[in-house]
């Protein structure tokens, strides 16, 4: 606790007390705390790509490389940028969304063909897995709402559920309405997470797994992203999951009809 105090005065201008502030700190310090965690894995995460790509060009400026050996040293480094710049990416919009700079654009838009295209971006993805995709989808009217912002939360769950399944794994998808809000669930038979992980799922760079993640090609910031998104929108994202059996994500987004 920080203590303040001051006394105050009657109307005779005598000392009729003492006024005495206890200011909780531990707030204060949860959130020092927190960036600096977050610092660490900000510098953490780009040292990793950076060592790899400085190695991988001190050996291509020797001599004697073979041009096959080089093409290769070259993909990795190119893969290497690809991260960061995801990376990078993800902290600016994070930072955004912090700064409440995000620009929302109200748009009219059909949820059904939204999620139509964001399934025909991740064909590939469900093809080179050979997850089943099954989908109960109600077709709704259109809905007005920020299209990229909406499209970025449906988009990360949906790969998620497919990076984090093995092949041949089952992805069911819902889009449903009730009351004021539209529903999209996200169901998957993957590799599920841990409980004593669950609670803390939403936090920047928090992963059950840093090394699958990582070779799966996430920064870590998807559902931190995801969730600041919802929340921008007085929605809410919710995942269930259970190890070994699947996770199930479902976003509610309040409805506002054309
Ligand atoms: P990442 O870039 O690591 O995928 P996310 O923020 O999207 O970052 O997810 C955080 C972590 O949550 C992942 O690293 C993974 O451990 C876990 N996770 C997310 N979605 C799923 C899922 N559908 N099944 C299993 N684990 C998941």
């Amino acid at each position: 606790y920080k203590v303040k105090y001051a006394p105050f005065k009657d109307e005779g201008n005598n000392i009729a007390g003492l006024i005495i502030v206890f200011q909780d700190m531990t707030n204060e310090h949860k959130l020092d705390n927190m960036r600096k965690e977050f610092v660490a894995n900000v510098s953490h995460e780009l040292k990793t790509p950076i060592t790899t790509i400085k190695s991988y060009t001190e050996t291509l400026m020797d001599n004697g490389i073979d041009n096959e050996t080089g093409k290769m040293f070259l993909t990795v480094i190119d893969n290497e940028c690809d991260r960061m710049a995801r990376l990078v990416k993800d902290l600016l919009q994070l930072s955004n969304l912090d700064y409440k700079k995000t620009v929302w654009k109200k748009e009219e838009v059909s949820i059904n063909k939204l999620l139509e295209d964001i399934l025909l971006k991740l064909e590939f993805a469900f093809k080179n897995k050979n997850h089943k995709l099954e989908l109960n989808i109600k077709e709704l009217p259109d809905i007005v709402i920020d299209k990229d912002g909406i499209e970025q939360v449906i988009l990360n769950i949906i790969s998620n559920a497919v990076k984090y399944t093995e092949d041949n794994g089952t992805i069911e998808i819902s889009l449903t309405d009730e009351n004021n809000f539209i529903n999209i669930k996200v169901k998957d038979n993957g590799i599920g997470i841990p409980e004593e992980d669950q609670k803390r799922i939403f936090e920047r760079f928090y992963r059950v797994e840093k090394g699958r993640s990582r070779e799966l090609g996430g920064t870590g910031l998807g559902l931190s992203i995801a969730k600041q998104i919802m929340e921008a929108y007085q929605g809410q994202i919710v995942l269930n999951s259970k190890f070994g059996e699947g996770t199930t994500v479902e976003i509610k987004i309040p409805y506002e009809k054309v």
